[in-house]
């Protein structure tokens, strides 16, 4: 049996973020000491995965790349895009003005957040310092960028699915014929649910991700603030809770936008 993959040591285990589920490690103990058991939602993220600065930046460019994905489905993105392309002087395939729109939506959200977490650590004192306290509250990242994501999937499932009968029925889709840009309008109009009902299950999503971004603000801040420091401390966190109404406020607008699909 070959052995763990990243080199995770059993005994010692308290998170899975370099685990890839390949189950060696439980077919491979010959007790069955090794099993697999599910967690609650974010316990990692809340407060058990080690904070690293590296992971941290990974974290803020999942919440970074997840809204820019959104951005470019915006109906006004073609023409931003062609706007900066004029101004730069570019044509074609306009790979510059795209790496430019790219670049600056990654440093945008890493700026916001970074301000936050330093005004919450001049809050509290400058207890921990910047980089420590940086590292130890990015996981408010992760829960705003996957709600997000999931809720920006939800709007294709729901709006792409309509044609998931036909393709199970005929799934290498022998005599079809390739269809006109009104039959795949038509077909993507063709939605299961109502638009408001789709609405209301994304901001759901939103909202829980919101919520446990709160938790995460709540759980690793102490760390920040210091323990023991009551509801004034806590109201050092204020900055990274207006972090996550940003963050989720410009989501929910996103999802409120017409999107564009690319064919
Ligand atoms: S499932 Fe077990 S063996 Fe595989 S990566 Fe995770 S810890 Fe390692």
């Amino acid at each position: 049996m070959p052995p763990c993959p990243t080199f995770q040591v059993m005994g010692r285990m308290t998170q899975n973020t370099y685990c890839t589920s390949c189950g060696n490690c439980a077919r491979a103990c010959p007790h069955e000491n090794v099993a697999w058991r599910l967690r609650p939602l974010s316990a990692e993220a809340v407060q058990s995965a080690r904070p690293h600065w590296d992971e941290a930046w990974f974290m803020l460019s999942l919440l970074a790349l997840t809204g820019f994905h959104g951005l470019t489905m915006m109906p006004f993105w073609e023409g931003w895009i062609s706007q900066l392309a004029r101004l730069i002087g570019e044509s074609g395939r306009l790979l510059v003005s795209f790496s430019i729109s790219l670049g600056a939506a990654m440093v945008l959200p890493a700026a916001l957040y970074a301000g936050a977490v330093w005004a919450t650590e001049r809050l509290a004192g400058g207890r921990r310092g910047f980089r420590r306290a940086f590292t130890q509250l990015a996981f408010t990242a992760l829960p705003l960028a996957f709600a997000y994501h999931l809720a920006h999937n939800l709007g294709h499932l729901m709006r792409e699915s309509g044609t998931v009968g036909e393709v199970l029925a005929n799934p290498f889709g022998i005599d079809t014929l390739p269809l006109g840009a009104a039959a795949r309008h038509g077909r993507m109009a063709g939605v299961p649910l109502t638009q408001d009902a789709v609405f209301a299950l994304q901001a759901a999503l939103l909202a829980l991700g919101f919520v446990i971004a709160l938790r995460v603000i709540r759980r690793r801040g102490v760390a920040v603030v210091g323990e023991g420091r009551g509801g004034w401390g806590l109201l050092a966190l204020a900055p990274m809770i207006l972090f996550a109404i940003a963050a989720t406020g410009w989501h929910l607008w996103m999802l409120m936008q017409p999107m564009v699909m690319r064919m």
